[in-house]
């Protein structure tokens, strides 16, 4: 049982790895749907942070759309003032410059006027002159141009100023040298300028920059960290990659073909995003903010959101993972209570058993030892008994009345140990499962008879009347084990003659009920007496053995106890069944009922009614008789019983004797050979066989009559089986014997 448990144990043991697998996979689950889900959080984000971008890159660009306008608009309101003016010489086109200031320069934005010669008018400038640096910018086509200032173009490098430059529709002609205005400026503040690029949405932090077409910058607010730091600053992004599908080339190809758009784009580590549009058909808008300020509400609900989720994520995992042990822990447990709940039951049931096993083995040495008790008791009072007579007969050896009646007592305390050892044997034969049972033809009524026969001596003795229904029946002969079948009715007729008050009656019936079909029959043996009756309370264990009824009125019917359970092993040996019932003081009736096939063919013939009554004188004098016997007192009580009946006995000692004997006699010599079978030199069972096998006319057919102590079923086989005729069990019933010898009789 301890084992079991172990196993059961070892079984939930083995489970661990399924709940790590299962753990594992709940953490792998929570893991990889966290991931898509980050994943898609930063998607959205992505689409989220873009149109932000983009919403926010339209305001300041209208913005700055605007400012450009209202200066390109200033301009030409300039230019107008220049014609009205018509300055004619340089020092008229100073005086017109001034005025122009004057009028439109309200934000202190100085104006500026070029002519062809590269000349540049300016009031800020010495002597209200400079050189126009940049050819390129006053050869160009284009009719607004918007320029960095610096040594290059105004020569004048402030670092935070800007040119937009307005190319007059016709140039204007103001000197006598013929030189002509072409250009008209405006020097803006950059500050001023990128102040409206900026966006409060990005905290300040985004980069605006003013390029042309083929990407040179024309403006950046001062907040420039490199990103874009290039001349050309789209050369600058061919080196970033960008973020969710975007390819850099992709995005140069969408902002030089004027479109508008966004993306997220990784730079030295950090994550910034772009936003592009054309901004007044000349130039190219681009602001770029630092990731983390793009929708920074959003980044930060959503960091929240996934910082909330992560945790919650993590708790669930942890959860579950504890959930999952907990249940594995408690259902565990749950077996093991189980399981230790069936083994304590098995333990109870098996204490239990155990408990009653030993009050059984108790009980059965109980009994044992009293019925150990009871036998030395029951051996030692007839021994007594016997000693006692032998006592009186030496005192009284010429009083032949008084010899008489010690030779009968004697006879019954004899008989009575004889009882009890056959009890005891057949006891011990029936308990250890050795008996084995015949299954041969006999003549049923014969059997009966035979057995009332044996009964009638005890039934005269002690004045009993006695009649035998044998009529209720079809067939005499049947299978069985007529040696088992006789003791069975022994048995019973012997305790209805022995607890039937002298004078009593008994009623011995035979009844042939319907089998299962017409080869077999039920046989119903009833013995009914109408003697001391049995109590109800002991019925319930008279079939047990060692059991005794309370037979303290009747000291002198003290029996083994064993007689009953005997037969009751017989009975069920038969599949047969046993009953009692009785009456205290009325009488009795044991009823057995036992299954057996029909010898159809047998009990064609007539039924064997012929038997010798017990007592009836027989006749066997003048037998001659070959009779083999090693015991010396055995052989010699024989011999006188014999020759007092005027049988004529050749002596043997043993098998051999025996064999030499019958051999050296001329056939016809001998009528019947009697055979102890245990004895020295050779046993009766091979003399038989040996006899048997002579080569003599006689040989098959001299009757030899087994006469032995083995009285079992199997004894009496053996003997059959070495050709004998009969068995003949000892002691020796003087009766019984002249019967059978008489049956042998010739002539
Ligand atoms: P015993 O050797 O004592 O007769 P049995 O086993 O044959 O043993 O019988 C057990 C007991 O049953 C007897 O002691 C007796 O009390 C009772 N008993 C058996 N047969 C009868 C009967 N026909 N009438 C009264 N009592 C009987």
């Amino acid at each position: 049982m301890e084992d079991d448990y172990m196993t059961a144990k070892q079984k939930f043991r083995l489970k661990w790895p399924i709940v790590i697998v299962v753990c594992l996979a709940c953490i792998t689950l929570a893991v990889v749907s966290f991931i898509q889900f980050y994943d898609k959080i930063q998607l959205e984000l992505y689409r989220e942070r873009s149109y932000h971008l983009q919403e926010t890159m339209s305001t300041t660009a209208e913005k700055a759309e605007v400012l450009l306008n209202n200066s390109w608009e200033l301009l030409e309101n300039a230019a107008h003032l220049l014609r009205e003016e018509h300055p004619s010489d340089a020092a008229a086109v100073s005086e017109t410059l001034s005025y122009m200031n004057e009028i439109f320069s309200a934000g202190g934005q100085p104006i500026l006027l070029v002519d062809d010669q590269r000349t540049c008018f300016r009031e800020d400038a010495e002597n209200g002159k400079t050189i126009f640096k940049d050819a390129d910018l006053l050869l160009s086509e284009e009719k607004k141009q918007i320029a960095i200032e610096s040594e290059s173009t105004t020569a004048v490098d402030t670092g935070q100023y800007m040119l937009l430059l307005l190319k007059l529709d016709e140039p204007y002609e103001y000197g006598e040298d013929g030189a002509k205005l072409t250009h008209i400026g405006l020097i803006a503040d950059m500050e001023e300028f990128s102040a409206s690029f900026r966006s409060d949405a990005y905290d300040g932090k985004n980069r605006t920059y003013l390029l042309n077409k083929d990407g040179t910058r024309v403006f950046y607010d001062a907040i420039d960290d490199g990103l874009l730091r290039g001349y050309n600053a789209l050369r600058s992004l061919e080196n970033t990659s960008f973020l969710y599908d975007r390819t850099s080339d992709g995005v140069l190809l969408e902002i030089t073909s004027g479109e508008e758009g966004t993306g997220e784009l990784v730079y030295e580590n950090s994550k910034y995003f772009i936003g592009y549009r054309p901004l007044s058909d000349y130039w190219i808008y681009i602001t770029i903010v630092p990731e983390e300020y793009v929708s920074a509400n959003t980044t930060g609900f959503t960091g929240t959101l996934i910082r909330g989720f992560t945790t919650f994520g993590i708790m669930m995992a942890v959860l579950v993972t504890a959930t999952v042990l907990v249940l594995f822990f408690a259902i565990n447990r749950s077996k093991q209570v189980e399981i230790e709940q069936k083994m304590n039951k098995e333990l109870q049931r098996a204490t239990l058993a155990a408990q009653e096993a030993e009050k059984a083995a108790q009980s059965a040495s109980a009994a044992k030892s009293q019925f150990l008790s009871n036998m030395s008791h029951d051996i030692r009072t007839p021994i007594n008994g016997i000693i006692g007579m032998l006592d009186i007969a030496d005192l009284y050896p010429d009083d032949t009345d008084k010899l008489q009646e010690c030779l009968v007592k004697i006879r019954a305390v004899t008989n009575h140990l004889l009882t009890l050892i056959n009890d005891i044997l057949d006891m011990s034969k029936a308990e250890s499962g050795k008996i084995v049972l015949a299954n041969e033809s006999f003549d049923l009524c014969g059997l009966v008879k035979e057995c009332s026969d044996m009964a009638r001596g005890r039934l005269q003795q002690k004045n009993l009347t006695y009649t035998e229904n044998l009529t209720e029946r079809q067939h005499c002969h049947f299978y069985g084990s007529p040696l088992h079948l006789r003791q069975v009715i022994l048995n019973i007729l012997g305790n209805a003659v022995k607890y039937t008050d002298e004078g009593g009656h008994i009623e011995l019936t035979l009844k042939e009920l319907p089998g299962t079909d017409e080869t077999n029959a039920l046989i119903q043996i009833a013995v009914a007496d109408n003697g001391i009756g049995i109590s109800e309370d002991f019925q319930k264990q008279i079939f047990e053995p060692f059991t005794r009824g309370d037979n303290t009125a009747h000291p002198e019917l003290r029996g083994t106890g064993l007689g009953m359970s005997i037969t009751r092993t017989l009975v069920e040996l038969m599949h047969g069944q046993i009953t009692v019932s009785s009456k205290l003081g009325e009488g009795s009736t044991f009823t057995v009922t036992i299954p057996m096939t029909i010898d159809l063919d047998a009990s064609a013939h007539a039924c064997d009614t012929q038997h010798t009554a017990v007592g009836e004188a027989v006749d066997i004098a003048g037998m001659k008789i070959l009779l083999t016997e090693d015991n010396e007192l055995n052989r010699e009580i024989a011999l006188t019983l014999l020759e007092n009946r005027g049988v004529v006995v050749t002596e043997a000692v043993n098998g051999l004797e025996a064999l030499e004997a019958f051999r050296n006699a001329e056939p016809g010599t001998f009528d019947v050979i009697l055979m102890d079978v245990m004895m020295p030199v050779m046993g009766g069972i091979q003399a038989a066989e040996e006899i048997r096998a002579l080569e003599r006319s006689d040989a098959k057919t001299i009757p030899i009559i087994a006469m032995t102590a083995n009285a079992f079923a199997e004894d009496v086989e053996r003997t059959k089986a070495a050709g004998m005729n009969e068995h003949l069990s000892k002691p020796l019933d003087v009766n019984q014997l002249f019967q059978t010898l008489a049956r042998y009789r010739r002539g």
